[in-house]
Protein backbone atom coordinates (compact mmCIF):
# COMPACT_ATOMS: atom_id res chain seq x y z
CA UNK A 1 0.00 0.00 0.00
CA UNK A 2 1.31 3.35 -0.82
CA UNK A 3 1.67 5.82 2.17
CA UNK A 4 -0.11 8.49 1.70
CA UNK A 5 -1.77 11.37 3.97
CA UNK A 6 -4.44 9.63 5.88
CA UNK A 7 -7.47 8.48 4.17
CA UNK A 8 -11.31 9.03 5.42
CA UNK A 9 -14.32 7.21 3.89
CA UNK A 10 -17.77 7.42 5.26
CA UNK A 11 -20.09 5.07 4.52
CA UNK A 12 -23.74 5.86 5.23
CA UNK A 13 -27.23 3.97 4.34
CA UNK A 14 -30.37 2.20 6.05
CA UNK A 15 -29.25 -1.30 7.56
CA UNK A 16 -29.05 -4.41 5.44
CA UNK A 17 -27.38 -3.02 2.87
CA UNK A 18 -24.24 -4.50 3.60
CA UNK A 19 -22.10 -1.41 5.12
CA UNK A 20 -20.62 -3.38 8.03
CA UNK A 21 -19.05 -6.22 5.82
CA UNK A 22 -18.30 -4.16 3.15
CA UNK A 23 -16.47 -1.34 5.36
CA UNK A 24 -14.52 -3.68 7.45
CA UNK A 25 -13.39 -5.60 4.55
CA UNK A 26 -12.51 -2.48 2.50
CA UNK A 27 -10.60 -1.01 5.50
CA UNK A 28 -8.74 -4.48 6.36
CA UNK A 29 -7.81 -4.16 2.72
CA UNK A 30 -6.05 -1.20 2.19
CA UNK A 31 -4.67 -1.26 5.97
CA UNK A 32 -6.91 1.48 7.67
CA UNK A 33 -8.87 1.49 10.89
CA UNK A 34 -12.11 0.88 11.04
CA UNK A 35 -15.26 2.77 12.82
CA UNK A 36 -18.71 1.24 13.46
CA UNK A 37 -20.44 4.06 14.56
CA UNK A 38 -24.04 1.99 15.01
CA UNK A 39 -22.35 -0.45 17.62
CA UNK A 40 -22.03 3.03 19.69
CA UNK A 41 -25.03 3.79 19.60
CA UNK A 42 -26.13 0.84 20.60
CA UNK A 43 -23.50 0.35 23.16
CA UNK A 44 -24.74 3.93 25.21
CA UNK A 45 -28.58 1.77 24.17
CA UNK A 46 -27.57 -0.55 26.05
CA UNK A 47 -26.14 1.19 29.23
CA UNK A 48 -29.13 3.11 29.47
CA UNK A 49 -31.49 -0.09 29.53
CA UNK A 50 -28.76 -0.94 32.23
CA UNK A 51 -29.43 1.40 34.13
CA UNK A 52 -32.83 1.93 34.51
CA UNK A 53 -33.59 5.07 32.23
CA UNK A 54 -36.83 5.26 31.06
CA UNK A 55 -36.51 4.92 26.92
CA UNK A 56 -39.40 6.82 26.65
CA UNK A 57 -38.11 9.81 28.48
CA UNK A 58 -35.94 12.47 26.32
CA UNK A 59 -34.96 14.26 28.93
CA UNK A 60 -34.07 11.69 31.43
CA UNK A 61 -31.69 10.07 28.35
CA UNK A 62 -30.37 13.38 28.12
CA UNK A 63 -29.55 13.79 31.31
CA UNK A 64 -27.76 10.16 31.52
CA UNK A 65 -25.91 10.58 28.17
CA UNK A 66 -22.39 11.90 29.61
CA UNK A 67 -22.07 9.23 31.78
CA UNK A 68 -20.96 5.85 30.52
CA UNK A 69 -17.41 5.97 29.12
CA UNK A 70 -17.63 3.91 25.29
CA UNK A 71 -14.48 2.51 24.06
CA UNK A 72 -13.93 1.35 20.39
CA UNK A 73 -11.57 -0.79 19.43
CA UNK A 74 -10.85 0.27 15.02
CA UNK A 75 -9.07 -2.65 13.88
CA UNK A 76 -10.84 -4.26 11.13
CA UNK A 77 -9.70 -7.77 11.77
CA UNK A 78 -11.26 -7.77 15.30
CA UNK A 79 -13.11 -4.80 16.15
CA UNK A 80 -14.48 -3.89 19.31
CA UNK A 81 -16.63 -1.77 21.79
CA UNK A 82 -16.65 -1.89 25.77
CA UNK A 83 -18.79 0.32 27.90
CA UNK A 84 -17.30 1.18 31.58
CA UNK A 85 -14.93 -1.46 30.73
CA UNK A 86 -17.15 -4.27 29.85
CA UNK A 87 -17.51 -6.53 26.42
CA UNK A 88 -20.66 -5.25 24.92
CA UNK A 89 -20.18 -6.68 21.42
CA UNK A 90 -22.73 -9.19 22.12
CA UNK A 91 -25.27 -7.73 24.36
CA UNK A 92 -25.93 -5.14 21.75
CA UNK A 93 -27.22 -7.11 19.38
CA UNK A 94 -30.00 -8.17 21.55
CA UNK A 95 -33.62 -7.70 19.65
CA UNK A 96 -34.35 -5.26 23.14
CA UNK A 97 -31.21 -2.94 22.23
CA UNK A 98 -31.68 -3.09 18.64
CA UNK A 99 -35.63 -1.90 19.42
CA UNK A 100 -34.25 0.47 21.46
CA UNK A 101 -31.59 2.34 19.83
CA UNK A 102 -33.86 4.62 17.51
CA UNK A 103 -35.12 6.71 20.32
CA UNK A 104 -32.13 6.60 22.01
CA UNK A 105 -29.91 8.06 19.27
CA UNK A 106 -32.65 10.57 18.13
CA UNK A 107 -31.51 12.36 21.66
CA UNK A 108 -29.28 15.74 20.57
CA UNK A 109 -27.06 15.18 23.99
CA UNK A 110 -26.45 11.84 22.75
CA UNK A 111 -25.78 12.42 19.49
CA UNK A 112 -23.15 15.17 20.42
CA UNK A 113 -21.46 13.17 22.93
CA UNK A 114 -21.06 10.02 20.36
CA UNK A 115 -20.36 12.54 17.21
CA UNK A 116 -17.33 14.11 19.86
CA UNK A 117 -15.88 10.16 20.29
CA UNK A 118 -16.60 9.47 16.50
CA UNK A 119 -14.19 12.54 15.48
CA UNK A 120 -11.56 12.16 17.68
CA UNK A 121 -11.20 8.66 16.69
CA UNK A 122 -11.15 9.89 12.93
CA UNK A 123 -8.59 12.37 13.29
CA UNK A 124 -6.23 9.74 15.62
CA UNK A 125 -6.16 7.11 12.65
CA UNK A 126 -2.72 6.57 11.34
CA UNK A 127 -3.18 5.46 8.05
CA UNK A 128 -7.08 6.61 7.57
CA UNK A 129 -10.43 5.15 8.60
CA UNK A 130 -13.70 3.90 7.13
CA UNK A 131 -16.38 5.19 9.34
CA UNK A 132 -20.12 3.65 8.90
CA UNK A 133 -23.31 4.74 9.94
CA UNK A 134 -26.14 6.96 9.24
CA UNK A 135 -24.92 10.71 9.04
CA UNK A 136 -21.27 10.42 8.70
CA UNK A 137 -20.86 12.07 5.34
CA UNK A 138 -23.36 14.55 6.18
CA UNK A 139 -22.62 15.69 9.60
CA UNK A 140 -20.16 13.74 11.76
CA UNK A 141 -16.89 14.10 8.79
CA UNK A 142 -18.14 16.43 6.01
CA UNK A 143 -14.85 17.18 4.86
CA UNK A 144 -14.13 12.85 4.02
CA UNK A 145 -12.39 12.20 1.27
CA UNK A 146 -15.05 9.61 -0.09
CA UNK A 147 -18.85 9.60 0.37
CA UNK A 148 -20.14 6.48 0.22
CA UNK A 149 -24.23 5.69 0.64
CA UNK A 150 -25.76 2.35 0.14
CA UNK A 151 -28.79 1.28 -0.45
CA UNK A 152 -30.56 -1.79 -1.46
CA UNK A 153 -34.70 -2.84 -1.76
CA UNK A 154 -36.03 -4.01 1.46
CA UNK A 155 -36.95 -7.57 0.22
CA UNK A 156 -32.75 -7.58 -0.41
CA UNK A 157 -32.01 -5.65 3.09
CA UNK A 158 -35.05 -7.85 5.14
CA UNK A 159 -33.38 -11.29 3.03
CA UNK A 160 -29.78 -10.44 4.34
CA UNK A 161 -30.52 -9.59 7.65
CA UNK A 162 -32.78 -12.34 8.32
CA UNK A 163 -30.13 -14.76 7.16
CA UNK A 164 -27.68 -12.75 9.65
CA UNK A 165 -30.38 -13.61 12.31
CA UNK A 166 -30.19 -17.29 11.66
CA UNK A 167 -33.52 -17.73 10.16
CA UNK A 168 -35.58 -15.07 11.78
CA UNK A 169 -38.81 -14.46 9.77
CA UNK A 170 -38.40 -12.57 7.08
CA UNK A 171 -41.82 -10.88 6.88
CA UNK A 172 -41.19 -9.33 10.49
CA UNK A 173 -37.80 -8.35 10.21
CA UNK A 174 -38.64 -6.49 6.92
CA UNK A 175 -41.32 -4.70 9.21
CA UNK A 176 -38.54 -3.83 11.85
CA UNK A 177 -35.96 -2.36 8.93
CA UNK A 178 -38.87 -0.16 7.85
CA UNK A 179 -39.87 1.34 10.91
CA UNK A 180 -36.23 1.45 12.54
CA UNK A 181 -34.90 3.35 8.84
CA UNK A 182 -38.15 5.87 8.88
CA UNK A 183 -37.58 6.46 12.68
CA UNK A 184 -33.93 7.17 11.89
CA UNK A 185 -34.85 9.44 8.90
CA UNK A 186 -37.32 11.54 10.05
CA UNK A 187 -35.60 12.52 13.49
CA UNK A 188 -34.60 16.08 13.63
CA UNK A 189 -31.13 15.78 14.78
CA UNK A 190 -29.04 14.50 12.08
CA UNK A 191 -30.96 12.04 10.16
CA UNK A 192 -30.02 8.86 7.66
CA UNK A 193 -29.18 10.91 4.65
CA UNK A 194 -27.36 10.93 1.64
CA UNK A 195 -24.81 13.48 1.25
CA UNK A 196 -24.88 15.80 -1.55
CA UNK A 197 -21.27 15.14 -2.54
CA UNK A 198 -21.62 10.95 -1.53
CA UNK A 199 -21.53 8.24 -4.36
CA UNK A 200 -24.90 5.93 -4.18
CA UNK A 201 -24.25 2.82 -4.84
CA UNK A 202 -27.26 0.15 -4.88
CA UNK A 203 -26.10 -3.10 -4.00
CA UNK A 204 -29.55 -4.77 -4.61
CA UNK A 205 -28.15 -7.32 -7.44
CA UNK A 206 -24.67 -7.41 -6.16
CA UNK A 207 -22.55 -9.64 -4.19
CA UNK A 208 -20.52 -8.64 -1.20
CA UNK A 209 -17.56 -9.08 -3.40
CA UNK A 210 -18.91 -6.69 -5.63
CA UNK A 211 -19.17 -3.92 -3.63
CA UNK A 212 -15.94 -4.17 -1.82
CA UNK A 213 -14.46 -4.20 -5.43
CA UNK A 214 -16.26 -1.19 -5.90
CA UNK A 215 -15.52 0.82 -2.88
CA UNK A 216 -12.03 -0.16 -2.96
CA UNK A 217 -11.45 1.09 -6.88
CA UNK A 218 -13.18 4.54 -5.31
CA UNK A 219 -10.90 4.69 -2.85
CA UNK A 220 -7.61 4.00 -4.76
CA UNK A 221 -8.82 6.69 -7.77
CA UNK A 222 -9.39 9.43 -4.82
CA UNK A 223 -5.85 8.61 -3.52
CA UNK A 224 -4.41 8.74 -7.12
CA UNK A 225 -5.98 12.14 -7.46
CA UNK A 226 -4.85 13.48 -4.21
O1 LIG B 1 -25.83 0.21 12.00
P1 LIG B 1 -26.72 -0.30 13.10
O2 LIG B 1 -27.93 -1.00 12.60
O3 LIG B 1 -25.97 -1.11 14.12
O4 LIG B 1 -27.20 1.02 13.86
C1 LIG B 1 -28.05 0.96 14.96
C2 LIG B 1 -28.79 2.29 15.13
O5 LIG B 1 -27.87 3.29 15.57
C3 LIG B 1 -29.47 2.87 13.92
O6 LIG B 1 -30.75 2.30 13.70
C4 LIG B 1 -29.57 4.34 14.30
O7 LIG B 1 -30.66 4.58 15.16
C5 LIG B 1 -28.30 4.56 15.10
N1 LIG B 1 -27.24 5.18 14.33
C6 LIG B 1 -27.27 6.54 14.16
N2 LIG B 1 -26.25 7.19 13.55
C7 LIG B 1 -25.20 6.51 13.08
C8 LIG B 1 -25.15 5.10 13.21
C9 LIG B 1 -26.20 4.45 13.82
O8 LIG B 1 -28.23 7.18 14.60
N3 LIG B 1 -24.18 7.18 12.51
Amino acid sequence: MESATPVIVAIDGPSGTGKSSTSKAVAAQLGLSYLDTGAQYRAITWWMVNNGIDIDDPSAIAAAAGKPEIVSGTDPQAPTIFVDGVDVAGPIRTQEVTSKVSAVSAVPEVRARITELQRSLAASAEHGIVVEGRDIGTTVLPDADLKIFLTASPEARAARRSGELKGADVHSTREALIKRDAADSSRKTSPLAKADDAVEVDTTDLTLAQVIECVVTLVEEKRAGK
